[in-house]
């Protein structure tokens, strides 16, 4: 029987998104993970972000069953229920009244760009669980890093591991070239036997003419160390209950800010 990523998440887990928001802003961090405090709003970028995920998946899923695309509307049909998911929920979503024009605008362009020659797919939302070792002593940590591959693909002699974004503007080279979900996915298809695959970045920007934009990358083993390094450092610093916060910019969309500011 195939184990379920809710069912991974049973034991004592931590996963890429968490590591980020930790990155971001530790106090963040505690305020979602560690006291568990109710958000005071859902970001529309969140549920916009989710839901074309889901748009996403379904289309994938199709293909995976049919070897043909769908129709648009199945794209649609995805995303809508995701939304209708969100709206049903007792936090109100941020500035979400544009969130159906974007979402429509960004899964026409994708399907517009992949509707005629769709992918080999092999798997879709594959969960995984990977036992993290510290990269120094080689001890294996409690936590182990639970997620799931967004996309696996087939392409000539290698499997290629998609992650699907949607972003304001188009990633920058750097952001592209030391992405942490990208390094687990390179450490965790290994794991799952997927061999020495190709990494790639699917982003739909939010731009007034919305775009999709593809890039190939690859880790190093140096990167893969370095991910490593950063889970054990940021493992470590929730331990030790270090939770400082971060001001920038980000704070005037964060959910917790009304909190955060009268402490
Ligand atoms: S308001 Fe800013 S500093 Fe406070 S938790 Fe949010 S992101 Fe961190």
């Amino acid at each position: 029987m195939t184990t379920t990523l809710a069912e991974m998440r049973d034991g004592l887990h931590v996963s890429v998104s968490q590591i980020k928001c930790y990155l971001r802003c530790p106090r963040q961090y505690q305020y979602r993970y560690v006291l568990g405090a109710e958000p005071e709003f859902i970001p529309a970028n969140l549920v916009l972000g989710s839901a074309v995920h889901e748009g996403l998946a379904a289309y994938y899923r199709s293909v995976m069953t049919t070897s043909e695309s769908p129709e648009f509307a199945v794209c649609m049909a995805a995303f809508h229920a995701t939304l209708v998911g969100f709206r049903k929920g007792k936090l109100p979503i941020n500035d979400g009244d544009k969130i159906e024009a974007q979402g429509e605008a960004l899964l026409k362009v994708f399907y517009e760009t992949v509707y005629q020659d769709p992918p080999n797919v092999v798997g879709v939302e594959v969960p995984f669980t990977f036992e993290l070792p510290d990269p120094t002593t080689g001890e294996i940590l409690e936590e182990a890093l639970v997620g799931a591959l967004d996309l696996v693909v087939r392409e000539e002699e290698k499997h290629v591991v998609e992650e699907h974004k949607t972003a304001a503007k188009k990633w920058s080279k750097d952001q592209i070239k030391n992405d942490g979900q990208l390094s687990a996915y390179k450490l965790v298809a290994r794991k799952l036997g997927l061999g020495e695959v190709g990494l790639r970045l699917q982003v739909l920007t939010k731009t007034k003419k919305p775009k999709m934009i593809v890039e190939n990358t690859d880790r190093t083993e140096r990167d893969e160390q370095d991910f490593l390094a950063t889970v054990v450092g940021v493992l470590r610093a929730v331990d030790a209950g270090v939770f400082y916060p971060v001001r920038t910019s980000m704070c005037g969309g964060c959910a917790f800010q009304r909190r955060c500011s009268s402490t």
